[in-house]
C-alpha cells in the first residue's frame, strides 16, 4: 500500500455507488435541477454541522461570528444567520445582505480599511459596530454621527505587535493598511471617551488559514494580553472583544485538519482570566473559510478531450474565470491542485491521469495539473471541492466574456 497522502481524505461528502453525494443529491442531480454547468452547489447540512461540532468543540460563552466575504450569498447568509451569534461585512453590498438576514444591527460589526462617505452613513444609520481601521476614520464616522443625531456604535480595530504564525495570510504585525497600530490606540480611545460616540470594543485580528493549534494558541494568548493592556486606556468596560479567528481548512494532501482541542482547552482558560479582569465582556471569534469553505463544490463539465505530447487534457467550461483560487492565482505562491474528482467516478473504475483546464487563452488557466481522476469523456461532470469560501465572488467572471457561474443552495 501506497502511503503517499493523496486528496481523497480531504472529501467530506458522502460517496454512493462511487457518486458524490451532495445536500442528498447526486451531483448529476443537481446539475439537473440547475439546469446548466458551470455552477456552485452549497450543502446547507454541512453548514449546520459544522456549527453544531464547532460549538460543541469550543468553551460556553464565547460568541462565534460568521465573517461574510467568506461567502456571501444571500441565501447563504441567511442560512447562517440562524446558526451563528453575529455577521462581519466588509462592504455596503455586505451590509445589505447581513441586514436583509434578519440579523439585529447589534450582532453586525464593519471592518475594513478605506470606507467611503457612504459606507460610514449607512453604517451609522443602520446602528451596527464599526470596527475603525484609522483616527481619519473616527474622525469622519464622529462627524456623520452628528449630522444624523445617531452616536456612532464603535469598536477600534488594533493592529497587533504580533503576528499569527505559519498562517495563510498576515492579517497584523508589522505595517499594515488593517487597524490602528497597538501603540497609537491608547489616544484614540481617549478621542473616543471625549466624543458622543458609543464604544464597543476591540477587534484584533491577526491572520488567517491557519491548521496549526500552536501557532493559534500562541496568536490568542498575546491577543487578550494585549487587550487586556488596552482595556486600561479604555473609556468604558470592554462590551466586546472581538479575537479574530484565523481557523484554516485542509486543501492539499498531507495537510492535517485542524485539531480544536488545544485550541478549546486553551480558550476556556483565558475566557475565565478575561472574566476577572475585564469583566462580562463579550468575546468573540470571526470566521469565514472554516464555516463554510468545505460545504462547497464548484462543477463544470468536460467540453473536449485532447492529448498534448503525453499530457491528455480535459477541458471544460469551466475555470479560472469562475473558480480564481483552485487555479492557484490566488494568494498561492507554488500552485497546489485543490482535491478534484470526477463526479461519477469518485473512488473506483478505471483512473487517467489528467490535467483539467478551463476555456480561457492563458496558461494560468488551470483546475488540476496533471491528476489521476476517475476517467471522463466529454459530457462528464467535474467537480472541484472545497469551494464553499473565496470562489464565486473572488473570481474574475468578465475575464474573456463567457458567462458567470449559477450558485445554488442544496
Ligand atoms: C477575511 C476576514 C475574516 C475571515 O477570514 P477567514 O480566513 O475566511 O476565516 C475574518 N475577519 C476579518 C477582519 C477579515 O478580514
Amino acid at each position: 500500500m501506497s502511503e503517499r497522502p493523496t486528496h481523497a481524505a480531504l472529501i467530506q461528502f458522502p460517496v454512493v455507488d462511487d457518486q458524490l453525494i451532495v445536500g442528498g443529491m447526486t451531483v448529476a442531480q443537481i446539475a439537473t435541477q440547475v439546469g446548466r454547468t458551470p455552477f456552485y452547489a452549497y450543502d446547507r447540512e454541512a453548514m449546520s454541522r459544522r456549527l453544531r461540532e464547532l460549538r460543541e468543540a469550543l468553551p460556553d460563552g464565547i460568541s462565534i461570528h460568521y465573517a461574510i466575504k467568506a461567502n456571501p450569498m444571500p441565501a447563504v447568509v441567511d442560512h447562517m444567520a440562524g446558526l451563528v451569534d453575529g455577521l462581519d461585512v466588509a462592504s455596503l453590498g455586505e451590509l445589505r445582505i447581513a441586514l436583509d438576514s434578519g440579523t439585529p444591527a447589534a450582532e453586525i460589526s464593519f471592518a475594513g480599511p478605506g470606507k467611503g462617505e457612504l459606507e460610514l452613513q449607512g453604517a451609522v444609520a443602520a446602528g451596527i459596530t464599526l470596527n475603525l481601521e484609522s483616527p481619519g476614520e473616527l474622525e469622519r464616522a464622529l462627524r456623520i454621527g452628528e449630522v444624523l443625531g445617531i452616536a456612532p456604535r464603535v469598536a477600534v480595530r488594533v493592529n497587533p505587535d504580533f503576528e499569527l504564525k505559519s498562517s495563510g495570510m498576515k492579517m497584523g504585525g508589522g505595517p499594515k493598511p488593517f487597524g490602528i497600530d497597538a501603540e497609537a490606540v491608547p489616544t484614540v480611545l481617549e478621542r473616543i471617551r471625549n466624543s458622543g460616540a458609543h464604544f464597543r470594543g476591540l477587534h484584533i485580528f491577526s491572520g488567517s488559514q491557519n491548521l496549526r493549534p500552536d501557532s493559534l494558541i500562541e496568536a490568542q494568548d498575546a491577543t487578550f494580553e494585549l487587550a487586556y493592556r488596552l482595556a486600561d486606556a479604555a473609556p468604558t468596560a470592554l462590551e466586546m472583544l472581538n479575537i479574530g479567528g484565523g481557523f484554516g481548512i485542509p486543501y492539499f494532501p498531507g495537510e492535517q485538519r485542524l485539531d480544536l482541542g488545544p485550541v478549546s482547552a486553551n480558550l476556556e482558560e483565558r475566557l475565565a482570566e478575561c472574566r476577572d479582569r475585564l469583566g462580562d465582556t463579550e468575546v468573540v471569534i470571526e470566521l469565514g473559510r472554516y464555516l463554510v469553505a468545505e460545504a462547497g463544490i464548484y462543477v463544470c463539465q468536460v467540453v473536449d478531450k485532447k492529448t498534448s505530447r503525453g499530457v491528455t487534457y480535459l477541458v471544460t467550461n469551466g475555470g479560472l474565470h469562475h473558480h480564481l483560487a483552485a487555479s492557484g492565482n490566488f494568494g498561492q505562491i507554488i500552485r497546489k491542485n485543490y482535491p478534484v474528482v470526477t463526479a461519477r467516478r469518485v473512488h473506483a473504475g478505471p483512473r487517467e491521469l489528467v490535467s483539467v483546464v478551463g476555456p480561457l487563452c492563458t496558461p494560468l488557466d488551470i483546475l488540476a495539473d496533471k491528476m489521476e481522476l476517475g476517467a471522463a469523456e466529454v459530457g462528464d461532470l467535474v467537480v472541484v471541492m472545497q469551494s464553499g469560501a473565496y470562489g464565486y465572488t473572488a473570481s474574475p467572471h468578465l475575464f474573456l466574456g463567457h458567462p458567470a457561474p449559477l450558485q445554488v443552495l442544496v
